[in-house]
């Protein structure tokens, strides 16, 4: 860590105190810090041995995939093998732990577009905690014929008896239908209580215009910025009392993907860049 990092560091310390209220945004950085590794290529041959016979190494060169190129069988294939991972195979991370330890005291709120639910498994208080993407623990119907959700991983392992390991296809009677109308389900929904979450979030952000508000970013890249970093980036601008913090380091292996842990310049002074591992950054403002 350059000694730039250090001091910007040491500031967000001293904000972290001094503030009334602290909002945490997290995206795919965290996890990865804490180690959900959508690299590990070990991991990967491990728990993802169909597709890496298939000629996969990573997680992450399935991002963007799943789309349009694979079958409807080839995609439940993937998500039950995927969130079996995430959800029954990883433990909670500690690191999640160390950043609650760090809120601890404070009146804060988590916002985050991770599915995974380390924040949840990680003692996080659920009302402090708007998971805007919604999370891999509920199926919803793909035709949204009911607001009804239910629990994805006992459908999931159905699914993962059912998959054809030489093809990487889950046949078509074992994808997870909606219990109402028949459509097919749909991954990483909105829990029925959504909106409710969400209320909680701007009701958190609207009442902190007049109050010194320290705003910290970890791990939000570019795939959905719209989700935490713009939004972040405009609370600091309307609240005057506000200080944004951006930690990311990015995934170094990969080509094109840089971290992105610019502030926008018109924030100067009450914006800064911290272009450092999210571990590195929580273990050093809690020394
Ligand atoms: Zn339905």
């Amino acid at each position: 860590m350059d000694e730039n990092a250090r001091e910007t560091l040491a500031l967000l310390r001293r904000e972290l105190d001094a503030a009334d209220r602290v909002l945490v945004g997290a995206g795919a950085g965290l996890s990865a810090a804490a180690g959900l590794s959508y690299l590990d290529a070990e991991v990967f041959r491990k728990y993802f041995p169909d597709m890496y016979r298939l000629g996969y190494r990573c997680q992450y060169e399935l991002v963007g995939m799943k789309d349009d190129e694979w079958t409807p069988g080839r995609k439940w294939a993937y998500w039950a093998t995927h969130i079996h991972y995430v959800r029954e195979i990883l433990p909670p991370l500690p690191l999640y732990g160390e950043l609650l330890a760090l809120l601890e005291g404070k009146d804060f709120f988590v916002v985050t577009s991770n599915a995974d639910r380390q924040f949840m498994r990680g003692g996080f208080p659920m009302e402090r905690l708007f998971e805007f993407q919604g999370n891999y623990d509920v199926l919803g119907c793909s035709r949204r014929c009911t607001e009804h959700t239910w629990e994805s991983l006992p459908a999931l392992r159905e699914v993962l008896k059912h998959i054809d390991h030489e093809t990487f296809e889950c046949p078509e009677e074992a994808i997870p239908r909606c219990p109402y109308c028949g459509a097919p389900a749909e991954i990483a929904f909105r829990p029925e209580n959504y909106e409710e979450g969400y209320r909680r979030y701007a009701d958190f952000v609207n009442s902190s215009a007049e109050l010194r508000l320290c705003i910290v970013e970890i791990g939000v890249g570019f795939n959905t910025p719209g989700v935490i970093r713009r939004p972040f980036e405009r609370f600091a601008r309307l609240i005057p009392g506000s200080t944004l913090f951006r930690i990311n380091k990015g995934y170094a292996d990969l080509r094109d993907h840089p971290g992105y842990p610019n502030v926008p310049k018109d924030l100067a002074g009450r914006a800064f860049s911290l272009p450092v591992d999210a571990g590195e950054a929580i273990r050093a403002l809690a020394d």
